[in-house]
């Protein structure tokens, strides 16, 4: 946990206390990043665990106010962790778009097109409901005019889908300053799962003699 916030920190997902990180800490308990803390800085004795219900069971800051966020991502979509960030790039095409497209191959990660969560005040269950709704059947969301949202198995995993995000959403900036960008068509989405499947993208295996190539 205190490693995962650094490292968002680090990559400038993170400044100063915006943005908070969650993982599921057995079957019925959620460890949490205490509200007010520098991400940067977090140190293991600082994170707080509470139960499936938020109250506190174990250290001595109170939670983030995104609880019931993360708590909801949990309970509806059965997640590992979860990551929420005031990332830069996400953060700035919330406040535009309604949708960022799926422009490149990689964001099929995060479930193809990310949906923009309708504005709410921070902490509320309005907000709260908003995301839930927009994460269904996808891993990723920004959140309007506030920033973004990755959940996966594991804190590891939903770092790297924040760096992700946060990556897709600089390509698709720099590509719309320059012109109109084209987004992946279904067929196009669909060879790729085909093709990833064929090839296990993603992970290095070993390297068969004479053979070449690489996507
Ligand atoms: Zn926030």
């Amino acid at each position: 946990m205190a490693h995962a916030c650094r490292r968002l920190a680090a990559d400038g997902l993170v400044i100063g206390t915006a943005g908070n990180v969650s993982a599921r800490a057995g079957e019925n308990e959620v460890a949490v990043s205490p509200t007010g803390a520098v991400l940067g800085e977090l140190e293991p004795e600082d994170v707080t665990v509470v139960d499936m219900e938020g109250e506190v069971v174990a250290g001595d800051l109170e939670p983030t106010s995104e609880l019931d966020l993360h708590l909801g991502v949990y309970r509806r979509y059965d997640a590992g962790a979860v990551v929420h960030t005031h990332a830069p790039m996400a953060t700035a095409l919330s406040c535009v778009l309604d949708e960022l497209p799926c422009v490149h191959y990689q964001m099929l990660l995060l479930g193809g097109a990310v949906p923009v969560a309708r504005y709410a005040t921070f902490g509320t269950a309005e907000l709260a409901n908003s995301v839930l709704d927009a994460l269904e059947g996808r891993s990723a969301a920004l959140m309007a005019n506030h920033g973004a949202i990755t959940h996966a198995g594991d804190v590891h995993a939903a770092v790297e889908l924040s760096l992700l995000l946060e990556w897709a959403c600089t390509v698709y900036w720099r590509a719309a300053a320059i012109g109109s960008p084209r987004t992946l068509d279904e067929d196009q989405r669909k060879a790729v799962v085909s093709a990833a499947l064929k090839r296990g993208y993603g992970s290095t295996k070993p390297a068969e003699r004479g053979t070449k190539g690489d996507g």
